[in-house]
């Protein structure tokens, strides 16, 4: 008789249509059989005590890797906190050294193929005017979305980007924009300068509102011009949601994200934590985070993802004193479910069901990795994770697996925890300690 690999029982499966009970079979990898009882008895079998098992989160902006800033973060060491955190699959963004030339492209895949635990997909970035040539080789090699900003330092202007979006197009990829117009940054960081600020709100005030939402104006027309797709990251302000429920109506192929950072913190909190919360866009109001929820609940913000950017605890410290020398970016991706379960789930704001579409299903498809990833049904990838949703405790930096010793989210009360996370079929982390094989992860070209 036929013996599956791996049969998982007692569950409350999340699946496209509902949440139902069953279990499920796991063969080479994938998943082979879903039943509501009587599936056969596997190799080894996992007790789900039934809890909830949904699909692996899929975090698609996350800064792993840079040759230069390897003190930060690392393959090996993002991927384990991904996986102790319920993650499964992230597509890497490149940070600051430029990742668009297929030689580039192909040494981070190497790079990826031997330190990672976990899946990996990669966008290319940072985009130039001059980099456009490489789209379609950089596409040969299963890279399918490219990362561009309307801004400082990476700045391209509005007319390449709708060159670069015709071009990306042709290749049926994704173009991938941070969205702050550089005029109003320009203009504005100039009169904080001028004021002779260095204080940890300096920041945050150069970076006001209008500068989302003019680029996010002016990006729109180029998706509707070239029909290629776009996807704007890190979504801040209710100006924002407002422009991207008019371009869904109008059937425009626009999908947004937003971060848990900008779900959980306000302005406000700066005065608390400064520098550490150095973040770009910057920080909002109360008004906007509301907006933000209400977006992620209706649909208007597709996904969730973090931008996972962490610094030391050094690079973030020197801004109390003087704010242009912090390190921009938070560490996010092992927090990511806790938060969602929490702050989402918990409260109310978001169904499960929602919130399995936002970090799995949505995610998947917008970057061309679904039905593979990101469901759970017969013939995708065993990539699961099961939830305790009572399970309580406290996030504490110590009990991380980033590399650096800090997390914004430092005593946060989180409800509803990943307990178990499976990667193709293996087990990688328990009650978020990683167990799998480190060298695990394989790059997932599109
Ligand atoms: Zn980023």
């Amino acid at each position: 008789m036929h013996v599956p690999d791996l049969v998982i029982r007692n569950t409350r499966l999340v699946l496209p249509e509902g949440i139902v009970r069953g279990e499920l079979s796991i063969e080479e990898g994938r998943i082979s059989e879903i039943a509501v009882s009587g599936l056969a008895k596997g190799d080894r079998e996992i007790d789900a005590k039934d809890n909830i098992v949904m699909p692996g989160a899929i975090d698609v902006h996350v800064h792993f890797y840079d040759r230069n800033f390897l003190h930060r973060e690392d393959f090996r060491s993002g991927s384990i906190a991904a996986a102790a955190g319920g993650v499964t699959s992230v597509v890497v963004m490149p940070l600051d050294t430029p990742t668009f030339t297929p030689r580039a492209i192909k040494n981070v895949i190497r790079v990826g193929q031997k330190d990672s635990l976990i899946d990996f997909a990669l966008h290319a970035g940072n985009m130039t005017a001059d980099s456009i040539k490489y789209v379609s080789k950089v596409a040969a090699l299963g890279i399918k979305s490219f990362k561009v900003f309307t801004c400082a330092p990476y700045y391209m202007d509005y007319k390449a980007i709708g060159e670069l979006m015709g071009v990306v197009k042709s290749v049926d990829g994704v173009t991938f924009v941070h969205a702050e117009d550089d005029e109003v940054l320009r203009d504005q960081t100039q009169r904080v300068l001028h004021e002779g600020r260095k204080d940890p709100f300096a920041h945050s005030d150069a970076r006001p509102s209008e500068a989302e939402g003019k680029a996010v104006q002016k990006i729109l027309p180029l998706s509707r011009r070239t029909g290629c797709r776009l996807h704007l990251a890190h979504i801040t302000t209710r100006k924002g949601c407002e422009l991207l429920r008019e371009a869904k109506k109008k059937r425009l192929p626009v999908t947004a994200e937003t971060c848990p950072h900008y779900l959980i913190f306000t302005r406000d909190d700066i005065t608390r934590l400064g520098p550490f919360l150095k973040v770009s866009p910057g920080l909002k109001t109360s008004e906007d985070r509301a907006a933000l929820w209400d977006a992620l609940a209706k649909g208007v913000i597709d996904i969730v993802a973090t931008d996972h950017a962490p610094g030391t605890r050094k690079e973030k410290e020197v801004g109390w004193k003087d704010i242009w020398k912090a390190q921009i970016g938070v560490p996010g991706v092992e927090t990511l479910l806790p938060i969602m379960l929490t702050e989402g789930v918990a409260k109310g704001r978001l169904t499960l069901e929602r919130m399995v579409d936002i970090l799995c299903a949505k995610p998947a498809q917008i970057f061309d990795l679904y039905p593979r990833k990101g469901v759970i049904r017969e013939g995708s990838d065993a990539d699961l994770v099961v939830i305790d949703l009572k399970k309580k405790t406290t996030i504490m930096a110590r009990e991380l697996h980033h590399k650096i010793d800090w997390t914004p989210y430092e005593g946060m009360r989180v409800k509803g925890m990943p307990t178990i996370t499976i990667s193709r079929g293996i087990v990688l982390a328990e009650d978020g300690e990683v167990v799998g094989e480190p060298t695990h992860g394989q790059f997932l070209a599109r």
